[in-house]
């Protein structure tokens, strides 16, 4: 499923052909459509088109250009328009210095008015901002401290102002201009984009892909942005249609089911998610800050049984590897762990396990001949340097001896011919280049990992 989060299907440029439009959408997975209102009339028409569609979500706002258009009758009625389930959002609202249709200090009324109006529906905003972008990230910064979530809509600015963005906690929606052949800036402001906060829009009927460019878009087009996406971030089409609509479906909170996973695929690996338990507490842990990862939810009911993980797996020759590695450690089911690494080895996989190297401590005896044969690699979290700095940012729950226990367990993993890493996340605190020399000593691997990104 992709969501489009962003077009504008009540236009008059779609009263021909909506049905074929919509149906085209489907067909080609775009399964969700925010419909967003830039107008008075234009959010009524939204409401009904979110009524007669299942598929179509609204918004109410009153779009920059037409600000002046904004009167306390209009905040009253889209208030009782709010009351409608269907209305996810406000927007799209903001500032417009490029064309300044409305005069500038009524767009900052304006725009400040629907601030509180999202803060009061307690609903998401999104933004438009053309050539306004600090006035609209200060506006912002004081109006909606500590409230609704923010979606910058059609970004097109530099690498600073995305980083304000995100700093501010803003969600980043990009439009199909990613795919002009002139837009090789963009491309390369979208390589630090972080996916946890992408969406994606078609702005319809604006802003066609290079392949229709000049022509009228529509929702269905969006599978050209997956496609760029992809090619931008390295990830599959199906990690990127994943992935944004977790976002889209947490930020409009359009509760959509996305029940928890036992076996997860990203790029071409598969991983598996067989406990949530864990023998440490990092400070870093993404559990600390949500159940997703790359839109896979880990968060379990319970955990899986040895015949539900294989049926979940299929046929494992169709990743390059099969990767222990969940929302917990995954020694703490050592016994399931080797049973479900001999049956996939039989057919033909390789096994890697993602480890905090508790094994030995969890198990209670040296566990590493253990994986000779089921295993082929091995790649444990060292993260610091010193039994002290370890215990300071990992809070094992074995204590002080942990850190020494984890480095005989790197050691023996060496001695029994499995290829082991060590990784070390890229922590200010962190002596990365001490933590390799560790690595290298122990006869492993090392691989430095970005903090904060996550699969
Ligand atoms: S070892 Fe991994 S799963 Fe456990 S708390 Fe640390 S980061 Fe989270």
């Amino acid at each position: 499923m992709i969501i489009d989060t962003h077009c504008h299907l009540d236009f008059k440029d779609f009263d021909g052909d909506r049905d074929e439009v919509i149906g085209r959408a489907a067909s080609k997975g775009v399964e969700k459509i925010i419909n967003v209102a830039s107008s008075v009339e234009g959010a009524r028409r939204a409401v009904e088109l979110a009524a007669k569609y299942d598929m179509i979500y609204a918004s109410v706002g009153v779009h920059p250009h037409d600000a002046r258009a904004v009167t306390d009758k209009v905040i009253s009625d889209f208030k009782a328009l709010a009351k409608n389930r269907k209305i996810v959002a406000v927007g799209e609202v903001g500032l417009d210095y490029y064309k300044n249709l409305s005069p500038r200090e009524e767009q900052v009324s304006a725009f400040k008015r629907f601030i509180r109006l999202a803060r009061d529906l307690n609903l998401p905003l999104i933004i438009h901002s053309r050539e306004a972008e600090r006035e609209a990230l200060d506006i912002l910064a004081k109006e909606n401290k500590n409230g609704v979530g923010a979606v910058m809509h059609c970004f097109a600015g530099d690498g600073d102002f995305l980083k304000k963005c995100l700093d501010t906690g803003l969600y980043i929606s990009f439009t199909c201009s990613l795919t002009f052949k002139n837009a090789k800036n963009l491309r390369e402001v979208a390589k630090i984009m972080p996916i946890e906060r992408l969406m994606l829009e078609t702005d319809a009927p604006f802003l066609a892909p290079q392949e229709y460019r000049g022509k009228r878009n529509e929702p269905a087009y969006l599978t050209y942005l997956v496609d760029e996406w992809s090619k931008i971030s390295g990830l599959s089409k199906e990690d990127i249609a994943r992935i944004t609509t977790h976002n889209a479906n947490s930020f409009f909170r359009l509760k959509l089911d996305e029940g928890s996973k036992i076996a997860y695929q990203i790029r071409d690996s598969l991983y598996l998610n067989i406990t949530n338990r864990c023998t440490n507490k990092c400070d870093f842990c993404v559990r600390n800050q949500t159940s997703f990862v790359k839109g896979h939810n880990l968060k379990l009911d319970r955990e899986p049984a040895i015949d539900e993980i294989i049926e979940a797996v299929g046929d494992p020759r169709r990743y390059k590897e099969i990767v222990f590695c969940g929302y917990g450690e995954p020694t703490a089911r050592l016994d399931l762990l080797k049973a479900v690494a001999k049956t996939l080895k039989a057919k033909g996989a390789r096994i890697r396990i993602v480890t905090n190297g508790h094994g030995d401590l969890i198990n209670k005896r040296p566990i590493a001949k253990e994986l000779i044969g089921l295993v082929d690699r091995v790649s444990v979290s060292l993260n610091a340097e010193t039994e002290s700095k370890y215990n300071e940012i990992c809070k094992p729950e074995f204590g002080p001896e942990t850190y020494k226990k984890i480095l005989d367990f790197i050691r023996e993993c060496g001695r029994n011919k499995i290829e082991t890493e060590v990784t070390c996340l890229t922590l200010p605190q962190v002596d990365v280049k001490r933590c390799e020399a560790i690595a290298r000593s122990l006869g492993a691997h090392f691989r430095l990992r970005l903090y904060g990104m996550v699969g």
